[in-house]
């Protein structure tokens, strides 16, 4: 029997650590009937350009209640998509969030504009809309929001802003398949959402996105950058009458960022269980809010009401002021513990990159601030209730070792 004494000694000071097996931020969960898709898709006549993305994209449009769905190669190729759909170019500014994925800025800078940083909300740390007001210059051409951890961001405040100033609202939803606001589903609300399907997301094709809108408009432009800028329709050609059937046209410069149909098939198959993981994910969250409400140390992410969220990430803010240790130290401890947490995210501005294009720290102090005490914990379907608990007793343990 281990004594007390020795499971509260922390596992980074020579202690017993809470599990014994590391768990991680967050995992794939693929199953036998997700391979036997991907296996039959390889063993069919189309690997590539078949049906499966076909109905891939109409399950997408079925799921989400949006007009058109495009799938592609990956999450970042869905943003690159969609700011050329909106028009972006150089000159325009792209206003977006500094807490997420490099991805959310860089799409901008892929079209040559200058991508401005609004800051976020302290409480919920997703994009302030009144941030956004205060950054729109007659330069701006769209805003990319970002669900952060999957909560919707405030699709009516933001929905508002854009129609006042003419703006594309590019809603990035990587973080948010399955998230409702106010009822609808993600993906039918903003001009045009992007999706990733990446392995840590909520559902994965291993590598894929998708790009979806009503407006067909932008879908015949996103369309387009997805495959070379070619089209076969004749009725979107310039010149009639043309050379002959093989005969297609280039009619804008478009990239490959198009998914196989063996990812097609995966993702189909994985989107047969997105409420099922929905479910589960949300009852983790409500496990993980009723214990860390106990722990004055531990600040929770605040839901708004219109957000009916598919969480993706768990995210435990420390109030640094009642520890005495740095959220380094909190995070090696709980790294000793077998509970590896992740940092979502270091600010987009803050990498060399951004610092070369000129860029300086301090631009989104609530951003900064937030990102000095945040960490995710594990969170996904396959975590069974011990998994839960290990996490829950890995938290409490190393926050009782450096409560002041
Ligand atoms: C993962 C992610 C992306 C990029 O998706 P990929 O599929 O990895 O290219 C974009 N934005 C956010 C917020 C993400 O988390």
């Amino acid at each position: 029997m281990r004594k007390g004494a020795e499971l509260e000694k922390l596992a980074i000071n020579g202690g017993y650590p809470v599990r014994n097996e590391k768990i991680f931020y967050g995992c794939q969960c693929i199953d036998e009937e997700d391979t036997k898709a991907v296996v039959e898709t390889l063993l069919s006549p189309y690997i590539t350009c078949g049906p499966k993305v076909e109905e891939t994209e109409r399950k997408l449009e079925e799921y989400t209640g949006a007009k058109h769905a495009v799938v592609v190669s990956n999450g970042t190729a869905a943003l690159h998509c969609a700011c050329i759909a909106a028009g972006v170019g150089p000159g325009d500014e792209v206003i977006t969030t500094p807490l997420t994925f490099a991805a959310s800025a860089n799409c901008a800078l892929y079209c040559g504009a200058k991508p401005v940083f609004a800051d976020i909300d302290p409480e919920t740390y997703n994009i302030d809309p009144k941030s956004i007001e205060e950054h729109i210059t007659e330069k701006t051409k769209a805003v990319v929001a970002v669900d952060f951890t999957g909560q919707a961001v405030k699709i009516k405040e933001i929905r508002e802003i854009c129609d006042k100033h003419n703006l594309i609202f590019i809603e990035d939803g990587a973080h948010s398949i399955g998230t409702k606001y106010d009822g609808k589903y993600v993906g039918s609300l903003a001009d045009i959402t992007c999706f990733s399907f990446h392995p840590v997301k909520t559902i994965t094709a291993g590598e894929g996105g998708a790009v979806t809108t009503n407006r067909d408009d932008l879908y015949q432009k996103i369309v387009e950058a997805h495959t070379h800028g070619i089209v076969h329709e004749e009725e979107l050609m310039e010149e009639a009458p043309h050379e002959g059937p093989w005969y297609y046209e280039q009619i804008s410069l478009g990239y490959n960022y198009r998914m196989t149909d063996f990812q097609a098939a995966l993702l189909l198959s994985q989107m047969k269980k997105l409420e099922k993981f929905k479910a589960r994910r949300h009852e983790i969250v409500e496990k993980y809010n009723k214990a860390f409400a106990e722990v004055p140390e531990i600040i929770v992410q605040k839901e708004i009401p219109e957000s009916d969220t598919c969480r993706h990430l768990y995210i435990i803010r420390l109030d640094l002021d009642r520890l005495t240790c740095t959220r380094r130290e909190f995070f090696d401890a709980m790294s000793a513990e077998n509970v590896q947490p992740q940092i979502h995210y270091v600010p987009v501005y803050w990498f060399p990159y951004y610092k070369h294009l000129g860029y300086e720290r301090g631009l989104c102090p609530n951003a900064e601030e937030v990102y000095k005490g945040i960490m995710s914990i594990p969170l996904y379907p396959k975590m069974t209730d011990e998994d839960v608990d290990d996490v829950i007793a890995a938290v409490k343990k190393v926050v009782e070792a450096y409560r002041k």
